[in-house]
């Protein structure tokens, strides 16, 4: 059956006092939706306070509301427009059921109530707002009582946020519940340390994800026995909560009928991520997403940030395969919103979705998102994992290259067959049967790039005396070489040095917060890894000091002086193997040397892209395949004017100015002269549907160059196939 929900409005009252509940009508909202061409509208039924928002015989109606019932005032007049309704409920935090059952709280190991409020860290609110409640506790019952409750509205589902019940011990629970039902399943108590070499911390860690999986699970059996048509939507908001929703997303993708990538990083974080954050969610999910654009700049919800933001960001949402949602608060709506933006980009995908529906990504390169690796790498080597898929991922971006996410599952299962090569990046944990199936796949001619500490954990997250690389590259572990700064000494002419032979490239950074360290964990380490019969380009080169003194002492590297034979970089046939993180460190800044080195061992592992684009901007390539035509998104990101200034340290008092400016960009530059190459396909017809435009191309051997004379905002283009 075709995805009906494919276009948002979120609309959410969240205020204290219920500001705009009174004025603000179940038609308004209906209202917005109708003139922005949203399709479905979700709303909190039930919010953040434990208030809800219809008449509910567990939770009190927020008094603003008086008589009325919203939930039913929306229902009724959705309907009229053929508007889907899905209602938010089930918020972790509750501080109305709190202040009747304080036991059902998370709390910390110290017994203090662990909340969702956001507060300077040196100055905490004298009582907090927010607690979170905890799904060992009965407030999961209660949430199964709203989902009963709201689906006799008729609605078409229902929409958790993330649960945030987290896994790490410094924000998990241990409250009683948590307490007893571990010790009851498992047989000892839960640990209180975070200690990844132990198998019981381990074991405590998959537990606290699975209580999130159990309970989806759970609801959705409700769900399902009171409407086998309505559908769960889940919150995975996959750059927050240190990516562990990213995994409890991936482990309950068969309980789950759509995940929603909350993307409210979107302001600082780098164009082309919400459809990044689409396609990671897709990847580990395998099922429809919906991304949000905001309506408003970071978190200003009350000032509706620039056009071009909006029509970018949601268009994002529809290139990276999935399906936006506009989200906006009362306050926005109260400051008179200007929906002309939604309203353009909604109608476009309104003539296009029918494209995406049954379009899979083109494969070319498959960068592995590990969970696994994210996760057993511990609370303070989380983010820096992430980095590494992250780096790799850009550098194809900004090549014009198209680029994919695949999950650990994927591997698991070894439905990756069909990309011309994967990247396992830093990926430190590899499962049995994952590498089983890299092992077959690089035998039928798969490229392989590797980094760093991939293949150095099981699946279990226990780690393994020789990395499970030695199985296919034949690479033997010797040692792990401990340098805050180090440097890559380029020996040998070769593809993948193209361009860089002779240098020394710097291998670290300096850490951005300076506060309690000079360069971030394990930055410029490498694994001292050997195999005799493969080439070596490049090897270590080392520092004697632990900082450097040109233009700022303490801060900058130090020279390269030790010269080592430990390889840095080894290739083989079709696969190359750096000791270091170079998706991490490019991710981190960017360096061109190191885009380079990625860009060449692409090239030298799986071949040329089957599609490509090339401008004089910064254009996004999405690029998809469906029964014979290849569908293309182009996604101009060339922003002239958006600004994001940030300090060299977390705290610096001597600056002129301040260092925090975030600007959303108001303009992008129009690019001539674009062009695509698609390579060893045959094309009979190029056409863009929304113009009903077709365009000119040359077929050169099996090359096809097409002309784009001019790219504005946005593109989709249809190649039809001979
Ligand atoms: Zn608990």
């Amino acid at each position: 059956m075709k995805f009906r929900f494919t276009r948002v409005l979120q609309f959410n009252f969240e205020d204290e006092e219920g500001y705009g509940v009174d004025t603000i009508t179940g038609k308004d909202i209906v209202k917005i939706a109708v003139e922005a061409g949203a399709n479905t509208i979700a709303f909190f039924a039930r919010d953040a306070w434990g208030r809800a928002f219809y008449n509910s015989k567990i939770a009190r109606k927020i008094s603003k509301l008086g008589e009325r019932d919203l939930l039913k005032e929306i229902v009724e007049e959705a309907s009229k427009h053929g508007i889907y309704v899905i209602p938010m409920i089930g918020h972790t935090t509750n501080p109305e059921l709190f202040s009747k059952h304080p036991d059902w709280a998370q709390r910390h190991l110290n017994g203090e109530i662990i909340t969702m409020d956001t507060d300077p860290s040196s100055l905490p609110r004298e009582n907090f707002t927010w607690p979170l409640m905890c799904l060992n506790s009965p407030f999961l019952d209660h949430v199964l009582k709203e989902v009963e409750e709201v689906l006799r509205y008729g609605v078409s589902g229902i929409f958790l946020d993330s649960f945030r019940y987290m896994p790490d011990v410094d924000r998990a629970c241990f409250c009683e519940w948590c307490r007893k039902k571990f010790s009851e399943e498992n047989g000892f108590e839960l640990p209180g340390e975070e200690d990844l070499r132990s198998e019981a911390y381990r074991k405590s860690f998959m537990w606290r994800l699975n209580v999130n999986i159990r309970s989806l699970k759970v609801i959705s059996e409700k769900l399902r026995k009171i409407n086998s048509g309505a559908i769960l939507v889940y919150n995975n908001h996959p750059l927050a909560w240190r990516g562990r929703a990213n995994s409890i997303s991936e482990l309950s993708r068969d309980f789950v009928d759509v995940f929603f990538a909350e993307c409210s990083e979107t302001d600082y974080q780098p164009p082309g991520f919400i459809a990044e954050m689409v396609k990671l969610t897709r990847a580990i999910t395998g099922k429809p997403v919906w991304a949000t654009r905001n309506s408003f700049h970071m978190a200003l919800t009350p000032r509706q940030t620039t056009d071009i933001a909006i029509r970018q960001g949601l268009r994002e949402a529809f290139a990276g395969g999935g399906w936006p949602i506009y989200l906006m608060f009362a306050s926005t709506f109260m400051n008179k919103q200007d929906l002309m933006h939604v309203k353009r980009v909604y109608e476009e995908i309104g003539r296009l979705e029918e494209y995406m529906f049954d379009a899979e990504p083109l494969p070319y390169v498959g960068i592995v998102f590990s969970n696994r690796s994210r996760d057993w790498s511990g609370e303070k080597m989380s983010p820096h994992i992430t980095d590494s898929f992250r780096g790799f991922y850009y550098a194809l971006l900004l090549e014009g290259f198209p680029v994919n996410y695949i999950s650990d599952t994927c591997l698991d299962e070894g439905k990756f067959r069909e990309y011309k090569s994967i990247i396992l990046a830093n990926t430190w944990s590899i499962s049995t049967s994952g590498i089983k199936y890299i092992k077959k796949y690089y035998s039928k001619n798969g490229g392989m790039i590797a980094t760093y500490k991939a293949g150095i954990l099981d699946e279990h997250g226990k780690e393994l005396e020789e990395t499970r690389l030695e199985e296919v590259l034949g690479l033997k572990y010797r040692s792990l070489i401990r340098s805050n700064w180090s440097y890559i000494r380029v020996v040998k002419n070769h593809p993948v040095t193209d361009s860089i032979e002779g240098k020394f490239i710097l291998w670290g950074d300096f850490d951005r917060e300076f506060v309690t360290r000079r360069t971030p964990p394990e930055i410029g380490w490498h694994v001292y890894a050997i195999n005799d019969h493969a080439d070596v380009l490049g090897y270590v080169t080392l520092t004697n000091r632990d900082f450097g003194n040109e233009y700022e002492n303490g801060r900058s590297p130090p020279p390269p002086v030790i010269n080592t034979s430990i390889p840095g970089i080894t290739v083989g046939d079709k696969w190359v193997y750096f000791s270091g993180q170079p998706g991490r460190i490019f991710w981190r800044t960017g360096s061109p040397q190191i885009r380079k080195l990625i860009i060449n061992s692409i090239r030298y592992v799986a071949g040329p892209p089957p599609v490509k684009v090339k401008s004089y901007g910064f254009t996004e390539l999405e690029a998809y395949r469906r029964n014979g035509q290849i569908l293309i998104h182009l996604l101009n990101h060339t922003y002239p004017d958006r600004i994001i200034v940030r300090g060299n340290t977390a705290i610096n008092t001597m600056w002129t100015s301040t260092s925090e400016s975030v600007h959303p960009p108001t303009k992008i530059t129009p690019l001539t002269d674009t062009k695509i190459y698609v390579r060893d396909f045959e094309i009979s017809k190029v056409y863009e549907p929304l113009s009903n435009r077709t365009y000119e191309y040359r077929q050169r051997r099996n090359i096809v160059e097409i002309d784009i004379p001019r790219l504005d905002e946005y593109m989709f283009l249809v190649l039809d196939l001979r």
